[in-house]
C-alpha cells in the first residue's frame, strides 16, 4: 500500500502575519521539484488569511493549529470550523500537546473537535502524545490505544480518508533529541493496528501516520524510512524555509 508522503510545519505562535508571505514565495516555486510529497504549513489564526492568498496556485495546503467544535455561535475568541473551510483552510492540527497540556484539551474535545473538522471538509491531524513517563511497555501500548480509540469515535468510514494521525511523543518535542527510528515505528504500528482493530485493516492500510518531535534534516531520512512513518509533523525547524525543503526533499 503506497501512502503518498506529507510534510507538516507546525509554526505555532512563532511567525508574524509579515512574515509568512516571504516563507510562501520562498518555498512554493522549489516544491514543485517533489510533486509526489504533500506539503502543509500550519499558522495561528491570525496569519491564516495572509498565508491562503500566499498561497494560492501552489501546491501548499495551509493548515490552522486549532478549532472549535461547534460550527457557529457565541463562543467568544474561538475559530469555527465552518470559518477556517470558508477561508480555504484544509488542514487543521487537533489536540497537540501544548494545547492537551496548556489548555487541558481532553480526549472528548479531540474527539468533538475532530468531527467538528470532518463535518466542515476539513482534514484533521490529530495529535497522539505520550505526556507521561509510562513504567512498562504495556501501559505505553495502552495510553496510545486509549487515546487512537477515543479521538476516532464516531468517525464514519467513508470520512476516514481525510484523517491522519501524528505521534508526538511530549518529550521530544522542542529538546533537539528526536525518538529513535525503531521504537517510534513500534508506537505507529501499534496506531495503526488500532484503527484496523476499530475501522478494519484496509482502512488502516490508508491512513497516514505522522510522526513529530525534534524532526531535523539530520534525522527525518532515518524516520522516514521505517514502514509506518508516512510524513514528519516538524516545530522548530521548519521555521526555516530552506530547512522545510531540505525535509521535504528526504520524504
Ligand atoms: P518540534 O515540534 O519539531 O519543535 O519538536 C514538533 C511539534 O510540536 O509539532
Amino acid at each position: 500500500m503506497s501512502r503518498q508522503p506529507i510534510v507538516v510545519a507546525n509554526w505555532k505562535m512563532n511567525k508574524l502575519p509579515s512574515e509568512a508571505e516571504g516563507y510562501i514565495q520562498e518555498v512554493a516555486p522549489k516544491l514543485a521539484k517533489y510533486p509526489n510529497v504533500d506539503t502543509v504549513l500550519a499558522g495561528q489564526d491570525v496569519l491564516l488569511n495572509a498565508m491562503v492568498s500566499a498561497a494560492k496556485g501552489t501546491s501548499v495546503c495551509i493548515g490552522a493549529e486549532n478549532v472549535y467544535w461547534e460550527d457557529r455561535g457565541a463562543y467568544t475568541g474561538e475559530t469555527s470550523p465552518a470559518a477556517l473551510a470558508d477561508l480555504g483552510i484544509q488542514v487543521v492540527i487537533i489536540g497537540h500537546s501544548e494545547r492537551r497540556n496548556y489548555f487541558r484539551e481532553t480526549d472528548e474535545m479531540v474527539n468533538l473537535k475532530t468531527l467538528a473538522a470532518l463535518r466542515n471538509g476539513l482534514m484533521p491531524i490529530i495529535a497522539i502524545d505520550e505526556a507521561v513517563q509510562l513504567e512498562s511497555e504495556n501501559d505505553h501500548a495502552h495510553w496510545i490505544v486509549n487515546q487512537v480509540v477515543e479521538s476516532l469515535k464516531g468517525v464514519a468510514i467513508a470520512d476516514l480518508g481525510r484523517v491522519m494521525l501524528a505521534y508526538e511523543p511530549t518529550a521530544a518535542i522542542g529538546s533537539g533529541q528526536a525518538m529513535g527510528p525503531e521504537i517510534t515505528q513500534k508506537s505507529l504500528r501499534i496506531i495503526r493496528q488500532t484503527v484496523a482493530d476499530m475501522f478494519g485493516q484496509p482502512a488502516a492500510d490508508q491512513m497516514r501516520i505522522l510522526y513529530g518531535g525534534s524532526v531535523k534534516p539530520t534525522n527525518a531520512y532515518e524516520l522516514l524510512a521505517q514502514p509506518d512513518i508516512d510524513g514528519v509533523l516538524v516545530g522548530d525547524a521548519a521555521l526555516d524555509a530552506m530547512t522545510f525543503i531540505e525535509l521535504v526533499s528526504l520524504a
